[in-house]
């Protein structure tokens, strides 16, 4: 169901992503302004450009802070407004977007501000300063775990902070961009010696990434866990693309480096935590026997998001005959341990200072069954239990010409269904 009337072709419809409760942002290029990157909207089978809809008055009464970060070309001034700025901006979009008197429906310039989503070239949505990537889910850790470490899978440590590596930021790219298979160093056996080639052991990682907003913490000061969830500025899809033969040799003793750094692809809408709200659910469960956290980590209406997800793959041969995809993997976001709040609070525990448009993963989303397995290396169980394609061929990792798709939705009977469009990346040879 959709609970506002909304006039914009393709809003209404149930299996949608972009109903008039959800009104991502995202910075496109629309194909009569190349190289002019402004904020969007998504609605419908549409977009409203933001800056154009300024320009023509349209977002008059809005503070003239929230219009001006609206016509930047990259959403961090937008970001660092905060709670109230971003609802008052929701709020003035959905009276342009519906049957109430602000409402666009009529007015001369409506195809000026209300283009084609797909005829936009979509781009990242922030210039991401930092990315740290965590490692949030207990399934997703205890499967890892046990095949490297079969008689303590978890880390003494891991059931008392969310761990974490600082990734790359300057490799993170958006829906679509083709992912360079990664040269590396790797071994044939535990101890070397090592080789210097493309990496043969390729995996996607299905995550979510979650948008820094509001005023940055001043460097040598704590984001309260309580206070954390303001700085929620939304969620995108995030696949965190892994050379696991390269991680095998270079992990330890300090942790991920060039297994990570080469490509980490995120769904181009962002979709707000207002929008997420109505899915958002106590958790996590703690189980009897888990230790107790730390005050800072605690906050009694701490929370997780029922982001439903999927991981499909099209082989090459697959895409040129017309082959749907084949699923999998599928789980949800609410199957973490470890919470959003709880990242950000545990980040800036030490004075760690965040900015607006930082981007922080979550880890690989994992759940209890076989099915719910969010990579190759936990899904294949090391390669020992492929995949069937619906080509026929098998996977035990990717392959040059696999696509990997990711897509999310949040559904709940009575409630308007919430997407984040896809997430996608085709794997290329690697460089000569
Ligand atoms: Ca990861």
């Amino acid at each position: 169901m959709t609970a506002t009337n909304c006039w914009v072709p393709g809003a209404a419809r149930a299996d949608g992503d972009f109903p008039i409760e959800n009104l991502p942002w995202g910075i496109a290029e629309r194909p009569d302004r190349p190289g002019e990157p402004r904020p969007f909207a998504a609605i419908g089978d549409c977009a409203l450009d933001m800056a154009e809809a300024a320009g023509f008055g349209m977002l008059e009464g809005l503070a003239p802070r929230i219009a001006s970060a609206l016509r930047q070309p990259a959403l961090n001034a937008f970001m660092a407004l905060g709670q109230d700025d971003w609802r008052a901006a929701r709020a003035h979009v959905t009276g342009l977007l519906s049957g109430g008197p602000r409402s666009i429906e009529r007015h001369a310039r409506r195809d000026a501000v209300l283009v084609d989503r797909g005829s936009l070239r979509m781009r990242l949505p922030a210039e991401i300063g930092d990315y740290t990537d965590f490692y949030a889910s207990e399934h997703h850790a205890t499967n890892v775990g046990s095949m490297f470490r079969p008689n303590q899978p978890l880390m003494p440590n891991w059931k008392h902070l969310p761990v974490g590596y600082h990734g790359r930021a300057s490799s993170i790219v958006v829906d679509g961009t083709p992912v360079r298979r990664p040269c590396g160093q790797t071994v044939a056996s535990d101890d070397g010696p090592p080789s210097f080639g493309p990496s043969k052991l390729l995996d996607h990682e299905l995550e979510m990434g979650v948008f820094f907003g509001g005023q940055g913490n001043a460097l040598g000061t704590r984001i309260p866990v309580a206070r954390a969830a303001e700085h929620l500025f939304g969620l995108v899809i995030l696949n965190d693309w892994s050379a696991r033969d390269v991680q095998k040799w270079e992990y330890q003793p300090l942790g991920p480096f060039n297994a990570k750094n080469f490509c980490t692809t995120i769904s181009p809408w962002v979709v707000t935590m207002d929008a997420l709200r109505p899915f958002c659910m106590p958790g996590p469960a703690r189980g009897a026997d888990d230790p107790a956290m730390l005050d800072y980590l605690r906050w009694s209406d701490d929370f997780v998001v029922d982001v439903r997800l999927e991981v499909l793959i099209a082989s090459a041969g697959m895409r040129e005959r017309g082959v749907a995809p084949t699923r999998i993997s599928y789980g949800t976001f609410a199957d973490m341990y470890w919470t959003m709040s709880q990242m950000l609070a545990h980040h800036t525990s030490t004075g760690c200072n965040m900015r607006p448009g930082d981007l922080l993963g979550s880890g690989t989303i994992s759940g209890p069954v076989k099915e719910s397995r969010g990579c190759m290396l936990e899904r294949t169980w090391r390669g020992t239990e492929p995949v069937t394609l619906a080509d026929g061929t098998e996977r035990r990792f990717l392959q040059d010409g696999d696509e990997v798709i990711i897509r999310g939705s949040c559904e709940q009977p009575g409630l308007p269904r919430i997407g984040f469009g896809e997430c996608r990346g085709t794997v290329v040879p690697a460089q000569a």
